[in-house]
Parts: structure tokens; sequence; C-alpha cells
């Protein structure tokens, strides 16, 4: 079986790809404020997804588009603050290697796992900026690390008692720091 190696644990952990910081105020609105300048900066074109299935429902980035879920206005705008910047962190994670290299790892379940779980670290930030209570982000954090990263993402083939281990500790470890 597949076993994450140290060098996509330590990417995962360094959060390299996150935003500089966030804004000095908590507001949620203020976050997609942030966010769209990130956008613009990355010439990033809006689009909304349509159909059903998995692909309606989650958002993607991908040349040069960011795909928003089909609900994505009618959900909570911390929601949306956190969806929002989880997508740029993917965003920077292309622009930082290229976007060849960016597909080619994406193929890759580990390089998949640290990638995800990176913009899953931006999306606690967030959550806990804006003054999310802990128990959601508890519950948020436990949801990806038993099964929200492996459905989503084929990661099917690495041990999977590992990669809900380092998934809970690294997304535990952000929220201490947030
Ligand atoms: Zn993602």
């Amino acid at each position: 079986m597949a076993r994450l190696s140290e060098k996509h644990i330590r990417f995962a952990q360094l959060g390299k790809n996150m935003a500089t910081s966030m804004p000095k105020s908590r507001s949620p609105k203020s976050i997609l404020a942030l966010g769209e300048s990130y956008r613009k900066r990355y010439k990033l074109k809006v689009v909304y997804k349509r159909g059903t299935g998995k692909w309606g429902r989650t958002s993607t980035t991908m040349f040069r588009k960011l795909w928003l879920s089909k609900n994505f206005e009618d959900q909570h705008i911390a929601d949306r603050a956190h969806e929002f910047m989880h997508e740029l962190v993917h965003a920077r994670q292309w622009r930082s290697v290229g976007r060849v290299r960016f597909a080619i790892r994406y193929l890759n379940a580990q390089w998949r796992w640290a990638y995800e779980v990176e913009a899953r670290r931006e999306a606690i930030r967030v959550m806990a900026h804006i003054g999310a209570k802990k128990r959601i982000i508890l519950d948020y954090i436990e949801r990806q690390a038993r099964g929200g990263l492996k459905k989503g993402y084929s990661l099917g083939r690495l041990d999977q008692k590992q990669v809900e281990t380092e998934t809970r500790r690294i997304l535990l470890d952000q929220l201490d720091a947030a």
C-alpha cells in the first residue's frame, strides 16, 4: 500500500501557498474582498458549474478559471469565504510550479493529498479568523480526516490510517496556530 512520504507531509505542513496575511477585519465580507483582489491579480475568470453530481457540488480551479460550485451563491457567507480562499490556494499552487507540472503532480495521490491539505489549512485559518465556533471547525477537521478527502479525491491507494492521522494532525496544528 502506498504511503505518504516525508516530502509530501512536509509540503502540506509548510502552507507556503496560503495568503500572505488575513485582513484586519474579521468579517467574511472582508475575506471575500481579499479573495477577489487575489482573483483579479491572478486573472482568474469566475464561472459557475452546471449539472448534477459531484462535479456540480464542489468548486474547482483550473485553466485560468475558478469554477464555483453550482450552489455557491446560496451558501452562507462564511462558507463562501473559506471555499473561495481554498480555491485561491490551488491557483497559487499551480502558479508556483507552472500549470503543466502542477497538473502532472495532481495526478499523483500523494501530491493530491498534500495540495488539498494545504488548501484546507487556508479554509481553517479563514474559519478561525471570522470567529467560527471551535466545535464547527473541529467537526470540519474530523470530516476531512475520516473520509472527506479520500472519497472526493480518489486517495484509495494510500494507506488510509496514515492519511487519516496526518490529515487530522496537520489540520489541528493549523487550528492551534490560528
Ligand atoms: Zn481543493
